[in-house]
């Protein structure tokens, strides 16, 4: 019983998986950008740059996030997701969810805790170099909020 009804969210959570990866949301441009910020993963080849239109303060909205790269499978789904699940939160918010995201793929929260798309990236935890993948848009986004100059990379993340 358990194992069935584990295989059924397996399958559903590769479809979830799939068609970000097939229909990536926001992958594009961004012309009226206020910053942009991009993250490396040496280990599997991935790239990403990340594009935001941030509001004014207190709530620094993220009215507009885009990104654009080149990687693997879960990358470029983590990306997707990333986008659809930022969009119209604060930085705050987004900050928060971000360090959740860390969280689930370290084993320190489940996939029950997310109400999105990401709770589909759980299956990702049983593939230990592969959470860097899914992490490396993440990371990005961190940083670029953070006012990083340099690149990210997933070294040491
Ligand atoms: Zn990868």
């Amino acid at each position: 019983m358990m194992t069935r009804q584990s295989g059924a969210l397996d399958a559903l959570y590769k479809d979830v998986i799939l068609d970000h990866h097939d229909c990536p949301r926001g992958y594009g441009k961004l012309e009226d950008a206020t910053f942009q910020h991009e993250g490396f993963n040496p280990l599997c080849g991935d790239h990403v740059e990340l594009a935001a239109r941030i509001g004014p303060a207190p709530d620094h909205l993220v009215e507009k996030i885009r990104f654009e790269g080149k990687g693997c499978a879960i990358c470029m789904a983590s990306a997707s997701i990333l986008m659809e699940e930022a969009e119209g939160r604060t930085q705050a918010s987004v900050l928060q969810m971000i360090q959740d995201f860390r969280d689930l793929m370290q084993g320190k929260k489940e996939a029950e805790d997310f109400a999105g798309d990401a709770a589909a990236l759980v299956g990702v935890r049983a593939f230990p170099v592969r959470i860097k993948c899914a992490l490396l848009p993440w990371t990005t986004l961190k940083e670029a909020f953070e006012g990083a100059g340099a690149p990210s990379t997933t070294e040491g993340a």
